[in-house]
Parts: structure tokens; C-alpha cells; sequence
């Protein structure tokens, strides 16, 4: 059963929804090839200036079989002007390692998909949903300011990013999730716009507390005009079969210095894959990509942490290992305790 809310959307999405060359037409099968392509594509990029190079990509290469096969410089070629040219990379990338390894069948699975070249949390929710039909609901600056009006929040943003992704997730439709997701994304571009909303032609007008109290146009409260940079690392959640759990102590110098912390990734303004993590993995052996992602926002920067779980049956020499229940004896900076808090919620110990 729908939430009353989901459902006035889905109707307006029916009548209004955005026609582009990557979406299916009603009741046709999306193409997982075209979702993941026009998303790598979209990031940081208008939809008018992606519609010619992804009409020039599916002339050159149809399939993602095709895109395999091409030369790197072919496809960077392909992809001159259109800007950040590590997501032509990871295209290139992540299209070799679908075929190699996949049969050039994309994974259906948030996790899975978020292990392949370039597909950070947000792209793996997109195509999950819009491909696949998968429950995920993919944040961008559209359903940010969206939530952010309908639901009236007023802390700044990115502290309001959990409450966001709450709002947003328990909204999503259980039954069109993928069509939820584009339907937010065009009320977000052409309705709930960040000037001048036109909430007149919103469906979710009577319900929305930023038109109510007319506060639409401050929302969302932003900490400074330029966002924070946002950063990624991958944190390693390695249990012993004990049930300790590996523990480091931070260098002395430099951000949370001498602080003790869950080993990790260093921490990047590009989004990890598994491939490019492991080689920071402080023990050689299997790793699962969790779902809880832990954000924290310190003074110059937003940081997004993913979790790899991972058993071991050693303690190397000069490792250091506890007891979660012995975690309050240490001193941890709150972005680690966030990670050993969704940790114990996910029932990782
Ligand atoms: Fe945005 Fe206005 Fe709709 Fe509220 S009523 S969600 S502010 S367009």
C-alpha cells in the first residue's frame, strides 16, 4: 500500500513525466546499459548538454559489450567536452569488468553494483531502482532540496543529509521505486526548482511545510555558499573469530592525531571501489561491501564512510585488537563511534 504521498506523485509522474533517449517508455523494460550510461553521464552535467553524447555512445558502441571493447582512448575521445574526464575512465573501466566478469550483465544489487569502476552510492541506487526496480532511493541535489521543503527541515545542510535520505527512503514506492526515483528528480528540475518554485503545479503542495509556512525559496539551509567538499573512504570492519575487532592508532599528527580508529581507506574526494580499497585492507581476506554508509561532517570537509566486513582467523604481529564492549575505554573521535554504532546496529557484533 502506497503512502498517500507516493501515490500523488507517481499520478503526477504519469502525466508529466520527462521524456529522454535513456528512459523507457511506459511499460517497456529499461535498458541497464542505457541507465548506467546516462547517469555516468548526468553527474555534474545538465541533461541538455548529455542527450547528443549519449545518442553519440549508443551509435558507437550499442552494447555494453561494445563499449568493452573499444580503446580507452576511443572512448575518452567520445567523451571530449563533456567534462570530468574520470567518469569516461571508469566507464571504460567498469564496462571491461561487467564482461569480463559479469557476462556483461550488470549486478542487480545496490552492493554489488557499488564494487564496480566509477558507481558510487548514489549511481548504484539509480540504476538499482530505475534498471531493476530495487527499493533504493538515489540523493541528489534535487531530492535534497525537495525533502527539504516537503518535510520544512531546517538544519543545515549536510548535517540534514540523514534526515533526507530517511525522508526520501520512507517515501520511496515499494512497488515503482525506479519510477519514484525520476519521478523526484524531475518535480526537483522542473517544478521544486531552486528559484522561483512553482508550487502552484506541485502535487505535493497541501502537504508541504516549506510552502505552508512560505519559507520554500531559504530551503535548504546551507552552512556556507560553497558546499563542503565531500570526501570518501572505506573503513574495514575486520572481526576476529574471537570477535575482537581490528583497531589503529591515528599517526600523532595531522586530523584526530593519536586518536584510535577503525582502519581505513585514505580519505578522497573520489568515491572507492572495492578493487581500489583492498590494497589498504590491513589483512588479506575476503571483504563484503555493507549497506550502512556513516557521514560526518567535519569543518573543511563531509565525509561518506562505507564498511567492509571482513572474518579473520589471525592477529598478526603488531596488530591491535578489543572487544567491542571494551570500545568505550579508547579514545575514538565521533566519526568512529558513528561507524561502531552502525556497525552494532547492522549486527556486525
Ligand atoms: Fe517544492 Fe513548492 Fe512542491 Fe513544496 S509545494 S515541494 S516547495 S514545489
Amino acid at each position: 500500500m502506497h503512502n498517500p504521498q507516493t501515490q500523488d506523485l507517481l499520478n503526477w509522474y504519469d502525466a508529466n513525466s520527462r521524456a529522454f533517449p535513456w528512459r523507457a517508455r511506459a511499460n517497456r523494460t529499461p535498458n541497464p546499459y542505457h541507465v548506467w550510461l546516462s547517469e555516468m553521464m548526468l553527474q555534474q552535467t545538465t541533461t541538455t548538454a548529455v542527450v547528443p553524447y549519449f545518442e553519440r555512445f549508443l551509435a558507437l558502441w550499442p552494447t555494453v559489450h561494445d563499449l568493452a571493447r573499444a580503446s580507452l582512448d576511443e572512448v575518452l575521445h567520445a567523451w571530449q567536452g563533456l567534462g570530468y574526464y574520470a567518469r569516461a575512465r571508469y566507464l571504460h573501466a567498469c564496462a571491461k569488468k561487467l564482461c569480463d566478469e559479469y557476462g556483461g550483465e550488470f549486478p542487480r544489487e545496490e552492493n554489488q553494483l557499488r564494487t564496480l569502476p566509477g558507481i558510487g552510492p548514489y549511481t548504484a541506487a539509480a540504476i538499482a531502482s530505475i534498471a531493476f526496480n530495487k527499493k533504493a532511493t538515489p540523493v541528489d541535489g534535487n531530492i535534497i532540496r525537495v525533502m527539504s521543503r516537503l518535510f520544512g527541515i531546517e538544519t543545515f545542510y549536510p548535517q540534514s543529509l540523514p534526515e533526507i535520505r530517511r525522508h526520501a527512503g520512507q517515501l520511496t514506492s515499494e512497488m515503482r521505486p525506479g519510477d519514484f526515483a525520476q519521478a523526484l528528480m524531475d518535480l526537483g528540475s522542473t517544478v521544486c526548482t531552486s528559484k522561483a518554485p512553482k508550487c502552484q503545479a506541485c502535487p505535493w503542495q497541501c502537504a508541504c511545510l516549506a510552502f505552508k509556512s512560505g519559507h520554500a525559496g531559504e530551503l535548504p539551509r546551507k552552512l556556507a555558499k560553497k558546499p563542503l567538499p565531500v570526501r570518501y573512504a572505506m573503513v574495514f570492519w575486520l572481526v576476529h573469530e574471537d570477535g575482537c575487532v581490528i583497531l589503529n592508532r591515528r599517526s600523532e599528527k595531522g586530523l584526530l592525531g593519536g586518536m584510535m580508529e577503525f582502519p581505513s581507506t585514505p580519505w578522497q574526494e573520489q568515491s572507492w571501489t572495492l578493487k581500489n580499497a583492498l590494497p589498504y585492507a590491513p589483512i588479506d581476506v575476503t571483504w563484503s561491501l555493507l549497506d550502512p554508509v556513516v557521514s560526518h561532517t567535519f569543518t573543511h570537509f563531509h565525509l561518506e564512510l562505507s564498511l567492509l566486513k571482513g572474518i579473520s582467523h589471525t592477529k598478526p604481529l603488531g596488530t591491535l585488537w578489543d572487544f567491542p564492549q571494551n570500545f568505550p575505554r579508547y579514545a575514538f573521535p565521533t566519526v568512529m563511534k558513528k561507524v561502531a554504532q552502525a556497525a552494532q546496529t547492522h549486527g556486525f557484533f
